[in-house]
């Protein structure tokens, strides 16, 4: 999924998710960035726990929007981040 507010699936909820729990998932594999954003803490609390165990498919929907509204430093993670840089119409995330 790319970040192009033109496309539709850019706006379906269900795509949505699925792309953040792709994303979460690699993070929780890395987790270099956790001291750049709260965001990641929050994530990485939330996929430690017993009912989560590490399978991000298992996080709640509710955890997944938790993650997204802690992020207060959305350029900090570009400086350590071992993927590309953000461009047009792609995420600083792992893609
Ligand atoms: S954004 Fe990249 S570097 Fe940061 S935790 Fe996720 S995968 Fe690791």
């Amino acid at each position: 999924m790319t970040l192009d507010v033109r496309a539709a699936e850019f706006w379906e909820p269900a795509k949505v998710e699925a792309e953040l729990r792709r994303v979460y998932d690699i993070c929780a594999g890395c987790r270099r960035c956790v001291g750049l954003c709260p965001s990641f803490k929050v994530m990485f609390d939330r996929i430690d726990t017993p009912a989560v165990d590490g399978d991000v498919e298992k996080l709640p929907a509710a955890d997944l929007a938790e993650v997204s509204t802690s992020a207060t430093s959305a350029s900090s993670a570009t400086t350590i981040v071992p993927t590309r840089r953000p461009t047009a119409g792609r995420s600083i995330f792992p893609g």
